[in-house]
């Protein structure tokens, strides 16, 4: 089993200047902590998030 998951903002296409990474022990936590950086960092809504959006997020999140 996986000791942590993380997800680095850089990682998504137009954000590679963002130092923004979150780092937990689930997967669900990881999800509920980008949707905070995106908030706070890009003044995005996670709301408006599609499912195809959650998905290609989710296909960036990393076991470490
Ligand atoms: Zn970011």
């Amino acid at each position: 089993m996986a000791d942590s998951y993380s997800y680095a903002c850089k990682d998504y296409p137009g954000m590679e200047g963002c130092p923004g990474k979150v780092t937990a022990s689930t997967e669900d936590e990881v999800v509920k902590l980008m949707e905070l950086h995106a908030v706070v960092a890009h003044g995005e809504d996670p709301s408006s998030w599609t499912e195809e959006d959650r998905a290609f997020l989710g296909s960036l999140i990393k076991q470490d």
